[in-house]
């Protein structure tokens, strides 16, 4: 199999597997692919994935064979350049990126102009004619080789450059001359010298190897992992490593170098976007140094910015990079991100990849592509990641609400934010992990900050442009982000910062709006998100295409109306016991679980008995004519027990009795492992008196509902933590019993369903026996995790960080369902409960229900519908239409 792939000039680019992504990398295959549609690449060539999965399994060596294949691929980049690799005549100069997969901005290494060393700057200077250009490369080489490569402080690179530049009185780098920089890298040489006791290497061969090295030794970095956590990327993927010869943005000002995008990323507007500067190289872009211009004149103006747009300053290289924009979106059927340098008026693509964009933009583009006909509704409807739709379900800042405007700095990711400053990454996530909700305050933000910028519930930076590292990864992440706000100051030693004239500290609250730019100071009022537009159109083509019901988990009917705008179509589950907590209700529900006769409950439970009714009218009403699974009393008693004398004397008097004799109680119930203690279907069977209240609540309201709506709602009662059959026999017959008292009573009858959670493992590996009592089984994943792994869904916080570090869970399996050991048992469930009852109903109503990884298994295994939290439920539908498709 190949190990190296060669692309541009006269490569030969049929080999399926220079394409495949798994192979070659995004960009490799990005870059073969642009090469072959006749775009102006860089001859280059691109070590695969493999190789780099192979040398960090085998102690970090090379094989002869890549060092043979590596040195063809050379020769081809050579002879389609006419340079040599070298050569101190006219070398050849190339860049080593990394390239995984999928893209994980700044988390991996790069290396640019390698190839330089004392003799071939001169080579470069004569060939170019310009010796600031070749000591400026020089200098950039050393700089960036030795950070990446040979792991030496770049800050000391940086402070050397800035005293260089105050010596001679400069503000800019572009105000530095040939000498200048060859002063600068004799003063580099002798940094990497003092700092590594070596020289800095002059054989470019040795250059070369420890560049591709470093690359491939940047995928187990750090950050690189942090982002892998985030992001859910396989260790084992790998990064490939993409070798090409360079073209040069910075050979003066017919040369320039920008980072674009075929759409807007934020809004997902049809407008070429981009940013470019002029005589510079591409990290100047992306690292915010000097602030980019505009791409197009309508940007320009638009934002009232002097500097000339690319589309003003260089006509002919902005009309053939918009021609290439339209060739890659049709080619590619989707936005895409591009790399570009202009050398001396030629135009050049250096990379193009299908963009990050915002949940708002995803869905905008993912709707008009299909009205443009580049996409059809199935594949727009999987171009959207569900989980992205919660930035848009989230409230925005309420337009009406007086806002204290700071400052406006770019829109770099939409969505608002208001928190508290915090100036560093480490304490913002220490501030986060305490419940704070903060607003992370940075210069600029590097890779070093992506836990900070993760903990954070929104970020501003002083400098950076649209596309800086904090506008990318914010705008990734879902995280609002103004960058490049210039009015902001900061004092990391006093940790303090001005905006304009206005003085803050660390702890003061600001509010963000990354749709328009705006810093305020204090917290601004938000309204509830727009759920038509895009959002409505592509809603309703998930639901056209899903197989699977969305149902929603609620309890009050405020929850209830918003979960069914969302696009609820029944409850999934309704946890009764939350409906026991309401003021003024949780001094009867104490006086029931405290009386010690059944005689003292059934009076208790006589004053809940109205209140459970009038709560489930009104959420039959609100849910009328959908399916409702209420589900009887779950939580152990002593959860309602009283806190503290103040709570015993109250409840003392309300109920007559003494505070010691209620503590006494109180003690009896005590439990020490109240999860597998005495909760769920045990109480209904040691105390009947209060299933029977609820299930009486439940028909009564049904009947009252069906009588004045003229539809009866259909109430399906679901008893909980079923481990056997007879449990589920015993309280079924009871509920039954309850149904025609009640229906006797009112003189009308309703449809209605008993059935059971399947929440144990035993109730799993019993499903067959227990579907002869059970209409239906919904799948209570959050229990069943825990008691099949052993790990309470309460204590677990402390030890489910590490485990998912060290690859133990591949998720949280609170979070994603743990399809290999609880799936099995929800599938083996469902497969044993159809056997007996063909038309058993089967649904899930763990948290899982709204994780869309965990819904493509529902899928999988047949189940009738998910049940997802209120806000959950849009997901749910499209993460449902995916699995369906
Ligand atoms: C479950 O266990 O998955 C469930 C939905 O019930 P609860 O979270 O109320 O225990
Ligand atoms: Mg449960």
């Amino acid at each position: 199999m190949k190990t190296v792939y060669t692309f541009g000039g006269s490569a030969d680019h049929s080999d399926p597997r220079q394409k495949d992504k798994t192979v070659t990398g995004g960009k490799g295959a990005n870059l073969a692919e642009m090469a072959q549609i006749g775009l102006p690449v860089p001859p280059g060539f691109t070590i695969t994935t493999e190789e780099c999965v192979d040398y960090l399994a085998g102690g970090s060596d090379f094989s002869d064979d890549l060092r043979a294949a590596v040195a063809d691929a050379l020769k081809h980049v050579e002879q389609t350049v006419g340079k040599t690799l070298g050569d101190n005549g006219d070398p050849l100069l190339v860049s080593v990126r990394s390239g995984a997969r999928v893209s994980m901005p700044g988390m991996m290494d790069t290396v640019l102009n390698l190839g330089l060393n004392d003799k071939t700057v001169a080579g470069l200077a004569a060939t170019s004619g310009d010796d600031r250009f070749a000591w400026d490369s020089y200098r950039r080489f050393i700089q960036m080789y030795s950070d990446v490569v040979l792991g030496v402080d770049h800050g000391l690179f940086e402070e050397a450059l800035e005293i260089a530049k105050e010596d001679k009185g400069f503000y800019n780098d572009t105000e530095m001359e040939a000498e200048d920089w060859q002063t600068l890298v004799a003063e580099y040489k002798g940094i990497v010298d003092q700092e590594l006791g070596h020289p800095f290497p002059q054989d470019v061969n040795q250059q070369l190897w420890g560049a591709i090295a470093a690359v491939f030794d940047s995928w187990d970095s750090d950050r690189a992992k942090v982002y892998r956590r985030l992001n859910d990327i396989p260790a084992e993927w790998g990064t490939a490593v993409n070798v090409q010869a360079m073209v040069f943005g910075n050979m003066g000002d017919t040369s320039a170098t920008g980072v674009a995008f075929t759409r807007d990323p934020a809004t997902g507007e049809k407008a070429y976007y981009g940013e470019y500067l002029i005589n510079a190289q591409g990290e100047d872009v992306v690292a915010g140094i000097r602030t980019p211009q505009y791409l197009t004149k309508a940007a320009r103006e638009a934002a009232g910015a002097k500097p000339l747009s690319m589309e003003e300053a260089m006509p002919a290289a902005y009309s053939e990079l918009a021609d290439v924009f339209d060739l890659l979106e049709k080619h590619y059927r989707d936005m895409q991100d591009i790399e570009f340098t202009v050398q001396d008026g030629k135009l050049w693509m250096l990379q193009t990849r299908s963009g990050k964009r915002t949940a708002k933009a995803a869905l905008k583009m993912a709707v008009d592509m299909v009205g443009e006909g580049l996409v059809e509704e199935k594949e727009a409807i999987l171009r959207v990641d569900p989980m992205a739709l919660d930035q848009l379900l989230h409230p925005t800042l309420d337009p009406d609400a007086k806002r204290d405007v700071l400052t406006t700095g770019l829109p770099a990711s939409p969505g608002a934010a208001s928190g508290v400053i915090v100036l560093d990454a480490d304490r913002a996530e220490q501030l986060a992990h305490g419940g704070e909700k903060v607003i992370l305050v940075r210069v600029e933000t590097s890779p070093e900050d992506i836990h900070g910028m993760h903990a954070a519930k929104g970020i501003l930076t002083a400098r950076g442009g649209m596309t800086s590292h904090a506008a990318v990864v914010a705008r990734g992440m879902g995280r609002p982000c103004v960058s490049g706000a210039s009015a902001v100051s900061i004092d990391m030693k006093a940790r303090t910062l001005r905006i304009g004239n206005r003085e803050l500290k660390e702890g003061d609250t600001l509010t963000l709006d990354g749709s328009n730019g705006q810093v305020m100071a204090g917290e601004v009022a938000t309204i509830e998100p727009e759920l038509a537009g895009d959002f409505g159109i592509l809603m309703e083509w998930a639901d056209k295409y899903r197989r699977m019901r969305v149902r929603t988990n609620a309890e009050t009917p405020n929850d209830c109306r918003m979960a069914r705008q969302f696009g609820a179509e029944g409850i999934g589950l309704c946890r009764t016991e939350h409906m026991f907590f309401e003021a003024g209700r949780i001094s009867a529900v104490r006086e029931m679980i405290l009386a010690d006769s059944e005689a003292g409950r059934r009076d208790a439970l006589a004053k809940l008995l109205p209140e459970q009714r009038s709560d489930f009218r009104e959420i039959f009403e609100v849910m009328v004519g959908l399916p409702c699974t209420i589900r009887l009393l779950d939580p152990p008693l002593h959860e309602f027990l009283p806190h503290g004398d103040s709570e015993f004397e109250e409840l003392a008097e309300n109920v007559g009795l003494s505070v010691d004799y209620l503590k006494r109680r109180a003690g009896e119930l005590h439990e020490f492992n109240p999860m597998l203690g005495h909760r769920g279907c045990r109480l209904g069977i040691t105390y009947p008196e209060i299933y029977e209240m609820q299930a009486r609540a439940i028909f009564e309201a049904a009947c009252e509902v069906a009588k004045t709506s003229g539809e009866a709602p259909v109430p399906e009662v679901m008893i909980p933590l079923v481990a056997t059959r007879r449990e589920l026999q015993i309280l079924r017959a009871l509920v039954e019993r309850v149904a025609a008292e009640v229906f006797a009573e009112q003189g009308t009858e309703i449809e209605y369903m008993v059935g059971t959670m399947i929440e144990l493992p035993r109730a799993a590996l019993m499903a067959g026996e227990i579907a002869e009592e059970a209409r239906f089984f919904s799948f209570g994943t959050n229990d069943l995790t825990q008691t099949t792994l052993g790990v309470s869904r309460d204590d677990s916080a402390r030890f489910l960080g590490p485990y998912v570090d060290k690859g133990i869970f591949a998720r949280d399996p609170f979070v994603s369902l743990d399809l290999e050991g609880v799936g099995q048992l929800v599938e083996l469930a469902a497969e044993r409960g159809r056997a007996t009852r063909g038309d058993i109903k089967l649904g899930i109503c763990g948290e899982h229900g709204g994780d869309p990884a965990s819904i493509g298994f529902c899928e999988k295994v047949g189940l009738d519908y998910v049940s997802a939290s209120p806000y959950r439920v849009p997901i749910a539908r499209l993460a449902a239409a995916q699995a369906s498709l």
